[in-house]
């Protein structure tokens, strides 16, 4: 028998698949399953941008572009970014990467291993603690706490440091908990990180265009202090309901965009090119999609919250970000695994555990509010049967 190398007994994966799966597996059996576990926008990607793939493809596009991504899009990202949030960045530090996932991917490859600390936040988006482990490095999680309304703390984060770490990943607005980190926090941990010289930051800011109640978004690309060494994650998948494309990019410092770059070449060599003409198309049409999108999200986190605080022994703060609502749910006397796989396998309701995301999310479950507004509705409904019914 052959067998991979050691790193590999190590390498974490999504259980929100495990999930899906087995919902998937009790529907063709029949059962009428409602979907809150998945973390992709139910709309289908905006017709211009699929006509512009389309097009890519009939105007003969067939071939590698650039690894880096072809220069009409590493320009349009540069100038995306300019327009949102006045930020200057130069089109020789973009990088366009199949999906969000690839910049984590590179970003903890080239800090982690053994003997180094990386800092990530918990509970988080899988992947981190995964790939850091990978690597060999320590991870050491960044407690996320709802009376902290689940932004990282800038002191804490602090606090963890030492001249070990090498990487800090942080994401807002967040995955799993929908929180936002207000800009306070962020000068907090700024203003610390002079005394951590050696230190990287990886900002996964896909959700950046999924905030609420007009909450501007706050990036790390930002600050002069630290533009140096910070590594910006982003991409289409979530913004323009775009996860099946696999397309993102980075904003590498001049000293990694080379090894970054030389990551492509060693793996996938470059982005599907149809994929990158359908991004330049999103980033240059009209953005009403977006808008649209985010208003449809806005409604149904009402709807989800209000439900969610009306369900005996839960309760849940409004989140101000991306499409998840994070209830605390002690007050059931339930485990949150546990409770996950009673609601779907008792009520044919499929959420994710928040241990599913690390240590800090015992007691919580995550709630995607990617569903139509009537589906959230009927599984609220069989929520509150199933918790009154164990109740009584
Ligand atoms: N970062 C966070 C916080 C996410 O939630 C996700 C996807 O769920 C990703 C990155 C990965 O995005 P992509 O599907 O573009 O790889």
């Amino acid at each position: 028998m052959v067998e991979p190398v050691a790193a590999f007994s190590r390498i974490g994966e999504e259980n929100a698949f495990a999930v899906l799966a087995r919902a998937g597996a009790l529907a063709a059996e029949g059962r009428d399953i409602i979907n809150l576990g998945i973390g992709q926008p139910d709309f289908p990607t905006p017709p211009h941008i699929v006509e512009a793939a389309i097009k890519a493809l009939r105007d003969g596009h067939h071939g590698y572009t650039e690894a880096t991504g072809i220069k009409v899009l590493r320009e349009a990202v540069a100038g995306d970014i300019e327009k949102r949030l006045s930020i200057a960045v130069s089109p020789g530090n973009v990088l366009i990467v199949p999906g969000g996932k690839v910049t984590m991917f590179a970003a903890i490859l080239m800090f982690g291993e053994p003997g180094v600390d990386i800092l990530y936040p918990d509970p988080g988006f899988p992947i981190y603690r995964s790939m850091i482990e990978f690597t060999g490095a320590r991870p050491v999680p960044i407690p996320i706490r709802e009376e902290n309304g689940f932004a990282f703390s800038g002191e804490e984060t602090l606090s963890l440091m030492t001249d070990k770490t090498r990487l800090i990943i942080l994401n807002s607005p967040a995955n799993p908990t929908g929180g936002v980190t207000p800009q306070h926090e962020i000068d907090t941990l700024v203003a610390g990180l002079e005394r951590f010289p050696k230190a990287a930051i990886l900002s996964d800011e896909i959700y950046g265009q999924m905030t609420f109640d007009g909450l501007k978004h706050q990036s790390l690309l930002d600050y002069p202090s630290i533009r140096e060494r910070v590594i910006l994650l982003d991409g289409w998948s979530k913004t323009y309901a775009m996860t099946g494309w696999r397309l993102g990019y980075s904003i590498w410092p001049d000293n990694l965009y080379d090894a970054a770059r030389k990551l492509a070449v060693n793996s996938y060599s470059c982005v599907n090119a149809a994929a990158q003409w359908a991004g330049l198309a999103a980033l240059q049409g009209p953005q009403d999609a977006v808008a649209d999108m985010m208003a449809a999200f806005d409604k149904r986190r009402h709807i989800v919250v209000e439900g969610l605080n009306a369900l005996p022994g839960v309760s849940c703060p409004m989140p101000k970000g991306a499409f998840y609502a994070f209830p605390n749910i002690t007050g059931t006397g339930w485990q949150a695994k546990p409770l996950a796989s009673a609601l779907l396998e008792d009520a044919g309701v499929a959420l994710i555990g928040g241990p599913d995301f690390g240590i800090w999310g015992e007691g919580y479950l995550r709630v995607s509010y990617a569903n139509s507004a009537e589906n959230i509705e009927r599984a609220l409904e069989r929520m509150s049967g199933f918790l009154t019914r164990k109740a009584a």
